[in-house]
């Protein structure tokens, strides 16, 4: 006598049950003409699936997830839906191999060939999207121009082991994983601007001589005009993402779009490092007849991208250059990395201190606080203005970005007489609300009686005339949520579904038993 599973068992049971209870009347029809029923196990089975009470039980398993999932939305936990939809899409794919002769396999009983099966199912479709994830990576990385070219050993006290190396390694945060990952499932969308953001078209400064026009684009992109020469920082253009997979985040809705066309001719570009968010392809190509300032290594990617290497100037930390007669540079450390592929730190990073005329300005690029920010202010300071990183901070990457009270503390340090945030209102690389750097940089800068200048994107202002200290993003924070999230009804609506829900559950009903292999 063959035995019976577990599941076979239910199966039976429940299907007897079924068919005491709610076919009964047939079931006496049957016995009175006594008439055997070779299909009786299947009929039974189908009478399960179909039944009325089953379908009541998977509405209602349907609405209390939409009901959960509207109140992860109004909760501010979001994300964990797009975990959720991952999970269920990974359910589906695995539902939708059960239903082939995949991994059918005899000689074990039939749970643990259940079990085992579906443990091959989902392993396979998690090997599939991960062969497929590293192989389009491994062929963009390959082949794609955005990485740049390969850049070489470098003859520099800062590079050794094949890579260069921070003045100083960081302390070792040890960061709690958990913890940053519970900070990005709480948004509570303030993270992206909830409107197009206010900016100013861009209209060249009609300058007088040995005055030095500013205009900041957001992020790090910066011109910086005189009479005689104009110098472009970082310049990130146009509607690139920061990285080169489209999973890259999007810049902000701006009210005024700028392009580098719109610009005036540039003759500097200078460089802080070759992250995707400060060193871009495409603006790069546009720039063909610039000079370019860069840090060690990153000549690799120009060439790769068609300038001459007439046109580029490499820098090791504090190497001092006059360009014009207008014109001295020197490049500093910051306390950061690099890397455009897969290999990290084979290009310099730091900080630029410019003299035009009479001005002295310095430019931050990326990094953590550290003290070497006192040495710069005391060997190449004091600053008329000081263009500081202030945000994409984050607990577990502190010492590669400066917290707000850091950024005003630097500006200190460096003896700057104004300090402007950059980094910040253009794109989301970290979880802080958007306007946080404008915010707690200006508060910060009050308390510490530090000058803090915050213009509007794409507004230009000349150097120690009116510096623009409005608070421009205050109009802009309040963060409306949509009808969904703050309407009190909708509210109501979602708990009365998940007490319907529940009770359309709880409704007596025969469990429903799929059988997902029968018996050999
Ligand atoms: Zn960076
Ligand atoms: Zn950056």
């Amino acid at each position: 006598m063959q035995q019976m599973n577990f599941v076979e068992l239910i199966v039976s049971l429940r299907a007897e049950f079924l068919h005491r209870s709610s076919s009964r009347s047939r079931d006496t029809h049957h016995d009175k003409t006594n008439r055997p029923s070779p299909r009786r196990k299947d009929m039974e089975q189908e009478e399960v699936i179909s039944n009325p009470k089953a379908s009541l039980r998977v509405a209602g398993i349907t609405l209390l997830i939409f009901s959960i999932m509207l109140w992860l939305y109004r909760h501010n936990l979001n994300p964990v839906n797009y975990l959720f939809f991952a999970m269920l899409l990974l359910r589906f794919a695995g539902h939708g191999l059960s239903k082939t002769s995949l991994f059918l396999k005899e000689g074990l009983d039939t749970n643990r060939r259940i079990f085992a099966r579906w443990g091959k199912i989902y392993s396979s479709i998690m090997a599939l999207i991960l062969v497929v994830l590293v192989l389009s990576a491994t062929v963009y990385l390959q082949f794609s121009q955005q990485v740049g070219g390969n850049p070489g050993h470098y003859d520099s006290e800062h590079y050794h082991d094949g890579a260069f190396h921070n003045l100083e390694q960081p302390e070792d945060l040890e960061p709690s994983f958990f913890g940053t990952l519970i900070q990005y499932f709480i948004d509570d969308g303030s993270r992206e601007p909830g409107s197009v953001l206010p900016t100013v078209a861009f209209s060249p400064l009609d300058l007088s001589e040995d005055e030095v026009g500013i205009t900041w684009f957001g992020h790090s992109s910066l011109l910086i005009q005189t009479t005689n020469i104009s110098l472009l920082f970082d310049p990130v253009f146009g509607d690139d993402n920061t990285d080169p997979l489209f999973v890259g985040p999007s810049p902000f809705a701006y009210k005024h779009t700028y392009e580098l066309e719109d610009l005036p001719e540039i003759d500097v570009v200078l460089i802080s490092h070759d992250h995707y968010d400060h060193l871009d392809m495409d603006a790069i190509k546009h720039l063909s007849d610039s000079l370019y300032l860069v840090p060690l290594g990153v000549e690799a990617h120009l060439v790769e991208w068609g300038i001459p290497s007439s046109q580029i100037q490499t820098f090791d930390w504090y190497q001092e250059a006059v360009i014009t007669e207008d014109l001295n540079v020197v490049f500093t450390p910051s306390q950061h990395f690099s890397g455009r592929g897969l290999q990290q730190d084979n290009t310099l990073w730091g900080a630029w201190a410019v003299y035009l005329n009479e001005h002295a300005l310095y430019f931050s690029g990326d990094g953590g606080y550290s003290e070497e920010f006192v040495n710069i202010g005391q060997q190449y300071g004091p600053f008329d203005i000081a263009f500081i990183e202030a945000g994409q901070y984050n607990e577990a990457w502190a010492d590669v970005h400066m917290f707000p009270d850091e950024t005003v503390q630097a500006a200190i340090d460096l003896n700057a007489t104004t300090l402007l945030p950059i980094h910040n209102t253009k794109f989301v690389l970290a979880l802080h609300g958007w306007d946080e750097p404008l915010e707690e940089v200006t508060l910060e800068g009050q308390r510490r009686n530090q000058s803090v200048t915050t213009p509007m994107i794409g507004e230009s202002f000349v150097l120690g005339g009116f510096m623009p200290e409005e608070p421009w993003w205050r109009g802009v924070t309040v963060y409306e949520p949509p009808i969904l999230k703050q309407n009190p009804f909708v509210g109501a609506a979602m708990y009365a579904s998940m007490l319907l829900a529940i009770m359309m559950i709880r409704h007596r009903s025969p469990a429903v038993v799929i059988v997902m292999d029968s018996p050999k």
